[in-house]
């Protein structure tokens, strides 16, 4: 059993750090939400009171962070992770953050002889409370075979992407991909409904035909053909508009940087700033159907 520390302990931080507890390791924990820290300690984990104190006397430390300034913050700050830690644990960066942050803050840990994973998920507040995350694993191949048992006891599938840098390229090429889809299914039903096709008929035809993917058999935008889709539940979320566009926003910040033609992405991302403009996108993100509903009058 492991020493761990845990750094953000939030809608995924938590149950994910409840699942490390519950698998028998001792994890510290901080957040600065004085909320978090007291459903931490009810599912039986130690509280501390800054990053410093979470950092020292661990084997291995996670982060699960909002943003890329958030980790930039906690990791380089003047009294960050790289400068607090005594017992050179393996740091795992779990948020969804940009490339670049992810690739520069995994080399100041190695000038600082320290090994650095970024390992973001997929499967949502569900998937981090069942323990069956999708894990893309990017840096050192031996890091990630020292920390493959830890992500077991968070995840079901689990990834090694390649170098640094790589699991965050996995997670916003697979969400670009989702982002694009959603609206993709969204268009054909509302087409249907105005041609006079029925929800559940094209459900039928389409899921077991080419235009099948998983944004219409798993998550369909209308309510009826998949009944635990959102659409059943008013588009609660789920997986939110807000969160949709902030990982379309670091496909397009990525696409930039490395001059690759992204033209559905860039359309997607234009979409959901529209949801975001008309302040729905804390609805669940198949909701777009209703902003492309209103855009067909
Ligand atoms: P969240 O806002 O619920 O949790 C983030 C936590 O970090 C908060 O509790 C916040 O107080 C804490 N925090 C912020 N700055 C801190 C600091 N300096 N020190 C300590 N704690 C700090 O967000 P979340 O939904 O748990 O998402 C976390 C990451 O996971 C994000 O990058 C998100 O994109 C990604 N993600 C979320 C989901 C999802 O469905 N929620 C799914 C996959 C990936």
């Amino acid at each position: 059993m492991k020493n761990i520390g845990f750094i953000g302990l939030g809608n995924m931080g938590g149950p994910m750090a409840a699942n490390l507890i519950k698998a028998g390791h001792t994890v510290k924990g901080f957040d600065i939400a004085e909320n978090k820290i007291k459903q931490f300690e009810i599912n039986g984990g130690h509280a501390v009171t800054n990053v410093n104190e979470a950092s020292r006397d661990i084997d291995i430390l996670i982060t699960m962070l909002p943003a890329g300034k958030h980790v930039r913050n906690v990791y380089l700050g003047e009294e960050g992770i790289l400068a607090s830690q005594n017992s050179k644990p393996l740091l795992i960066d779990c948020s969804t953050i940009d490339v670049g942050t992810a690739r520069e803050v995994a080399a100041k840990a190695k000038t600082s002889a320290l090994f650095m994973l970024d390992a973001p998920v997929s499967g949502g507040v569900i998937g981090a409370e069942a323990g069956t995350l999708t894990i893309m694993v990017g840096g050192d191949v031996i890091a990630f075979t020292k920390a493959q048992s830890i992500f077991e006891n968070m995840g079901k599938n689990i990834i090694h992407a390649g170098g640094s840098g790589n699991g965050q390229v996995a997670k916003i090429c697979n969400n670009m991909i989702l982002g694009i889809s959603m609206v993709g299914v969204s268009e054909a039903f509302v087409l249907a409904e105005k041609l006079g096709l029925d929800h559940q008929k094209l459900f039928d035809i389409s899921s077991t035909a080419s235009g099948q993917c998983w944004s219409m058999t798993s998550y369909c935008p209308v309510p009826g053909p998949v009944p635990t889709s959102p659409a059943n539940n008013e588009y609660k979320a789920g997986f939110t508009g807000d969160m949709m566009l902030k990982d379309l926003r670091l496909s397009q910040e990525a696409a930039t940087s490395c001059r690759a033609a992204t033209p559905l992405g860039a359309k997607a991302t234009e979409l959901y700033t529209l949801l975001e403009e008309a302040g729905q996108n804390d609805k669940d993100f198949s909701s777009i159907i209703n902003l492309i509903r209103q855009r067909s009058i």
